[in-house]
């Protein structure tokens, strides 16, 4: 229901759930971060409100890390369990995926999948979009690329955002028929379904066009169609107020 991505020079994990916080009012049953750190991947998930999150990342705290994602899950695929929380990883643990929306035709994926070996856990039409990224990237070697080839395999809404251990400073995002946003800071970046995310750190913000996946990183942003064209971005400022 929720997402909210970072990569720059604060704690990903704080800028993370503090985002979250902002888009608790659109309501969600669950809630999970994935952190980059260390050449690994580190994600907590809890069914509930965010403080059920919270309280188990002081009790088992994440390493820190200046990549990161997060997720407040509106049950739609499986019930609102712990498993079934978002992020989603692969079985190496190297990719990590949250989404809002539905993903259609994700039982004839998930049926490949496990033919061709993978372990799927959660209920979820999210997780396979973590199984066929790893999959792609293992063959191309770059996130970005992966979320196109793997976008165009998919039928249904979603707005995806997606990290992993290999590209340690980078976040992709993608949509169709579900909104992204992307905040273009000093030094950092941020991604998310609604602005409120974000607006406490950078009023510069882009919309994503339909069909397009974005690459953040600390410098800057790259944004493509699902076929890999350049697409034509143009930012623009929020100037409502923050502060309701
Ligand atoms: N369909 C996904 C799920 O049930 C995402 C739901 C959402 O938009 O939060 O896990």
């Amino acid at each position: 229901c929720g997402i909210v991505g970072y990569v720059g020079g604060q704690s990903a994990l704080d800028v993370v759930i503090a985002g979250l916080k902002r888009l608790e009012y659109r309501g969600y049953d669950s809630a999970g971060v994935a952190v980059l750190a260390d050449g690994g991947l580190a994600a907590a998930k809890k069914a509930g409100k965010l403080v059920n999150l919270e309280k188990q990342l002081v009790e088992r705290p994440l390493p820190s890390g200046s990549t990161g994602i997060g997720h407040t899950r509106w049950a739609t695929h499986g019930g609102p369990t712990d498993a079934n929380a978002h992020p989603h990883l692969d079985n190496a643990g190297r990719v990590a995926v949250v989404h809002n929306g539905i993903i259609e035709n994700f039982a004839a994926l998930r049926a490949e999948l496990a033919e061709r070996g993978h372990d799927l856990e959660s209920e979820t039409d999210t997780e396979v979009v973590a199984h066929l990224l790893a999959e792609s990237f293992s063959s191309c070697g770059d996130l970005a690329d992966s979320m196109r080839m793997v976008c165009r395999q998919l039928e249904g809404a979603f707005t995806l955002v997606a990290v992993h251990a290999d590209e340690p400073d980078v976040v992709v995002g993608a949509r169709r028929n579900s909104p992204l946003v992307v905040g273009v800071g000093e030094g950092e970046s941020f991604l998310a379904s609604d602005v409120a995310a974000f607006i406490a750190h950078t009023r510069s913000a882009i919309e994503l066009g339909q069909d397009q996946v974005v690459e953040l990183r600390r410098d800057g942003v790259t944004v493509t169609g699902f076929d890999g064209e350049p697409a034509d971005v143009r930012s623009y400022h929020v100037d409502w107020d923050a502060s309701a």
